[in-house]
């Protein structure tokens, strides 16, 4: 595969932009081969300058759950922006978007803003307003945004750093405990009596390639939280929308005070969302004291997109049973195919979020998924992309599959996968 445009562009870039990308991660770091610089997604399929096409699983992380470019939440965007592009006053179709998203995920309040990370940052300032603590128990791997409180043990691109920069005295009141792992919480809840504001947690990590909680520690930390007077707050940047209308939280039963969103709720625009209980909702300014503010929030053009999106996954639920299919399908191939290679490998797959693990049997918290082979799983990136199958470049981030993939595509990837077993050999 020729990458000779991208790598001169990237290099261009560099000059301009630290690194030469906006977000760490696209800069494929830890490759050695330069990032494709993308020109155009169409469904499941990216192209990058250099003329080379990809069946993209990596779907901006999480956000493309209807493919790139589908064709109704382009014409959404085109019929909003002849109109309004921005005006930083109240517009109906933010009451719209509320309506749906609190109907749909089934809470009862929502609050827009335009990350991951701003839904994160201001789920816990509520916590901490509500609640009148200071401390917030997260989990070592999971990632909740670039906010100093949640830059300690985090997964994703912060995993292989060496931090510099994070404000000590803020972090020292999040408390980092292991996932899936009922005794360090219950430990750090005895250490820090009546401090804890909340519990944060993603109820599937994708920051330390899929990991799923256990489903009686989720129960459990609901008990521990509701004795000890702590919020527990999903973080579903990634799993909201994506594993059922309901998100991550239909699949335990278990029902978090606050939850957090981003990535689909947007369609693809920069969005995220905070929402949950109605009474602890309603502390945000200007019902309540807790400050959060956006000049850009509930932009029309984003709300249009997400709206168009959420409603689209609301009125054909059976995205989600494809979606299943699909991924168990890609999930056996996969499993037959590194049977048959003597490659060490396991799987770990919730609906359309999967990751290979290579090197470990069984990955169950961060200090597992650091356990096992990230050397053979560069190269199982790099073979795959250069093949034209775009899975994410680290180990601790997630596959993920949209409605626009067909089995066809799940197929090929199976096949470039066999090609790699047989190439490492
Ligand atoms: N929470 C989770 C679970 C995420 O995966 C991410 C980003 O990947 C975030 C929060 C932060 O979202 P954003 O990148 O939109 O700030």
């Amino acid at each position: 595969m020729r990458l000779d445009k991208s790598k001169e562009v990237f290099d261009k870039t560099k000059r301009y932009i630290p690194g030469g990308v906006n977000s760490p991660i696209r800069a494929f770091k830890n490759l050695s081969i330069t990032p494709p610089v993308i020109s155009k997604g169409k469904g499941c399929r990216i192209f990058d300058i250099d003329g080379n096409e990809y069946i993209d699983f990596v779907l901006s992380w999480g956000a493309m759950i209807l493919g790139h470019c589908d064709p109704d939440v382009v014409n959404s965007i085109k019929e909003v922006v002849e109109d309004q592009i921005a005006f930083g006053a109240p517009t109906e179709i933010e009451y719209e978007m509320a309506k749906l998203v609190c109907e749909t995920a089934q809470i009862d309040m929502v609050r827009f803003v335009n990350s991951g990370t701003e839904a994160t940052m201001t789920a816990v300032r509520l916590a901490k307003g509500y609640t009148g603590k200071k401390k917030i128990v997260k989990f070592a791997g999971c990632y909740h945004g670039h906010h100093d409180i949640f830059l300690k043990e985090a997964g994703s691109a912060v995993a292989e750093l060496r931090l510099k920069g994070i404000d000590e005295d803020i972090v020292q009141n999040t408390i980092v405990v292991e996932y899936n792992n009922l005794d360090s919480v219950e430990k750090a809840f005895k250490e820090n009596k009546d401090e804890i504001a909340a519990v944060i947690i993603e109820p599937v990590a994708g920051n330390m390639g899929v990991v799923p909680a256990k489903k009686e520690f989720l129960q459990a930390l609901r008990e521990i939280c509701n004795l000890l007077g702590s919020l527990l707050i999903f973080d579903e940047v990634i799993t909201g929308f994506r594993l059922s209308l309901k998100g991550a939280r239909a699949l335990y039963d278990v029902e978090p005070d606050l939850i957090t969103f981003g990535k689909i709720i947007g369609g693809g625009l920069p969005c995220g969302a905070v929402g949950g209980k109605k009474e602890i909702m309603q502390c945000l300014a200007p019902q309540g004291n807790v400050f959060q503010a956006g000049t850009m929030s509930g932009n029309p053009i984003v709300m249009s997109a997400g709206y168009t999106t959420v409603k689209k996954l609301k009125e054909n639920p059976d995205i989600y049973t494809y979606l299943e299919s699909l991924a168990q399908k890609l999930e056996g191939y996969l499993a037959k195919v590194f049977s048959n290679s003597n490659l060490t490998f396991c799987i770990n797959r919730v609906g359309s979020m999967l990751t290979v693990f290579f090197g470990v049997e069984k990955v169950e918290n961060f200090e597992m998924a650091r356990m096992s082979n990230l050397d053979q799983f560069k190269k199982f990136a790099e073979y795959m992309i250069t093949n034209g199958i775009y899975i994410p470049s680290s180990q601790f981030e997630a596959m993920f599959l949209s409605s626009a993939h067909m089995e066809s595509d799940i197929e090929r990837f199976a096949e470039v996968a066999e090609s790699f077993a047989k190439f490492v050999k």
